[in-house]
């Protein structure tokens, strides 16, 4: 795994960090204020990073307006259900 002086999560490609920041609104709920919007090539360590500043991307935008990752939300919390964690 790659390290990058900003310690973020470094992720090889654009369409994997991408993937992440969907994951990752899928996991967690955020508040207004403290969640990741966007994607960025970094400076440092030419990967890719997570940002909550800058540019809401389009996809994970779509997908929320769509409500997309709340039905996703609602597909994991079953799933853990079953599984009985
Ligand atoms: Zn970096």
């Amino acid at each position: 795994m790659p390290t990058c002086t900003t310690h973020k999560r470094c992720h090889p490609t654009y369409e994997l960090a991408e993937e992440a920041l969907i994951g990752a609104h899928i996991a967690y709920s955020y508040g207004a204020g403290s969640r990741p919007v966007g994607v960025y090539q970094c400076d440092e360590c030419g990967y890719y990073h997570l940002t909550s500043k800058g540019e809401f991307n389009a996809r994970l935008k779509k997908m929320l307006d769509e409500g997309e990752i709340q039905k996703q939300k609602e597909a994991n919390w079953w799933e853990d259900k079953f599984k009985g964690r």
